[in-house]
């Protein structure tokens, strides 16, 4: 059997980590397996709708790779693929489960509920519908339709036995019927349906064959069985990915740091460096191997290869994905990746342009995220602001020393410009030892007055490329403004 997935967002906030490892490995999956990945959008909430939404979910797809086959603009067998074009469908079966009597009318109004909720919360009971409505005579129901009161229809959930199923990552589970929300609502009195129902109707028709999705849809799985065995169809195989934590355990969340794809793009992440981490996330594939370029992992892709437990998400880690993912660039593809971050540091950009490619290997093997790179490089555009004086001195150094180191540095600055990378080096090893100095003690003085900053590239490197000239005077003004 051909397999058949999905990706189900609601557009109601922008893709965040969590909904595009669902894609991802929904993507995978297919793609392992010779199957079909369809793009379903569950539009159904409208108040929660966001265009802005809908188009970063397919902004954030594109940006990383991830493509559907069947979908809200691809079309397909089984279009539309927009739940808010498809109501009549989802009408059409809430009232053959009504037919079948296993859903149900139900005309209470919102102070009705409101007051049934009040009472559980006071007596500490768990919340959920009384059923009043379940036992209405068919009489009643036809004269309070004719009366055209409004309704809602629910489901019959059972009152009693279990309802089981298979998950393919989690293994059994059961769940007592009586645990089940208690007869929720499948369509709504203005003719909307409810997630349940159209998630449900959707995947029958688009022959979905496994529904990979969030472990926190794991409770409401039950009901969703029962759902298929109230119409009559064969439910598909669940496989409910493992929870996303942060580091202190907790669902990863805006405390843990960005969660949103668009936050990582705008700091300069690479969309290869995401994909890689976050199918590592709760997987594991080879042995000692960690870089799985996509096409890779299209192929490597397996459910055997999703761990059962949490994972965890590690900031650091996606951070030395992406260094390595930079350093895998060509230096023209990163030259042009980083032109947008440096234009917005407000960089003179025809000089940028000139320099770049001279100054991009030093860089290149230093960035983490390109938004980096415009304080590394901005020295060469820009007169630094001389740091203070405590800043210039070495933890081990004193004033005194330090000022002559900087004297002892012009000259080694002056030469070096002009070296070859290793006889440059060798020079300021020889420049340290004469003046009884550890290398790093006598080189940070001269980074921080060369470069303003400690993030820079390697100094001999900033120094060829700034020339000697303006590197000897960036080191005598320090010396004229701080000593
Ligand atoms: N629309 C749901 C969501 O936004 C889909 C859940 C599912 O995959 O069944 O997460």
């Amino acid at each position: 059997m051909e397999v058949r997935v999905r990706y189900a967002p609601s557009p109601t906030g922008m893709q965040h980590i969590g909904g595009v490892r669902t894609a991802l490995f929904n993507y995978l999956f297919a793609r392992s397996r010779g199957g079909k990945f369809l793009l379903r959008l569950e539009d159904t909430d409208r108040t929660r709708y966001g265009a802005e939404y809908e188009q970063n979910l397919f902004d954030t797809l594109d940006w990383l790779g991830i493509a559907w086959d069947e979908g809200p603009d691809k079309g397909g067998p089984y279009a539309p693929y927009i739940q808010s074009q498809r109501f009549d469908l989802y009408r059409k079966h809430a009232f053959e489960l009504v037919e079948k009597s296993v859903a149900y009318h139900c005309f209470c109004d919102v102070e009705r509920l409101e007051r049934i909720r009040t009472i559980q919360t006071m007596n500490k009971m768990p919340p959920g519908y009384d059923r009043a409505c379940r036992s209405l005579t068919g009489e009643e129901v036809a004269a309070n339709l004719a009366a055209g009161k409004p309704s809602v229809i629910r489901l019959k959930v059972p009152l009693e036995g279990v309802t089981r199923f298979t998950d393919a990552i989690l293994g059994d589970i059961e769940w007592k019927n009586e645990d089940v929300n208690p007869d929720p609502v499948l369509l709504k009195s203005d003719g909307f349906p409810t997630y349940h129902l159209a998630n449900i109707v959707d995947d029958h028709f688009m022959k979905i064959t496994h529904v990979m999705r969030a472990q926190e849809w794991v409770p409401s799985t039950p009901l969703h069985v029962l759902m298929y065995q109230a119409f009559g169809w064969v439910p598909p195989t669940f496989c409910h990915l493992p929870m996303v934590m942060g580091s202190d355990g907790q669902k990863l969340s805006k405390r843990h740091g960005a969660t949103s794809v668009n936050e990582f793009r705008s700091k300069g992440y690479l969309p290869q460096a995401i994909v890689n981490y976050i199918a590592m996330v709760g997987a594991s594939y080879e042995e000692g191997r960690d870089m799985y370029p996509l096409d890779d992992l299209e192929r490597l892709f397996s459910l055997e290869h999703l761990n059962k437990a949490p994972a965890v998400f590690d900031y650091k880690k996606l951070e030395w994905f992406n260094g390595q993912y930079i350093r895998l660039l060509e230096d023209a593809d990163l030259a042009a990746l980083l032109e947008p971050f440096l234009e917005k540091a407000g960089l003179p950009m025809d000089a940028v342009r000139q320099k770049l490619p001279e100054i991009l290997p030093l860089i290149k093997e230093r960035l983490h995220f390109l938004t980096e790179a415009p304080e590394m490089v901005s020295f060469l555009f820009k007169e630094p602001a001389v740091p203070p004086v405590e800043e210039l001195i070495p933890k081990k150094l004193d004033r005194e020393r330090t000022k002559a180191a900087l004297e002892a540095a012009i000259g080694f600055v002056q030469k070096a410009a002009a070296l070859d990378h290793e006889t440059a080096e060798q020079l300021a090893r020889d420049t340290a030892e004469k003046l009884g100095l550890k290398l790093g003690d006598f080189m940070m003085p001269i980074r921080l007055a060369v470069t303003g900053s400690r993030i820079s590239p390697p100094l001999i490197g900033s120094l060829a490329a700034l020339g000697a000239d303006k590197a000897v005077a960036r080191v005598q003004r320090a010396l004229a403004e701080r000593f």
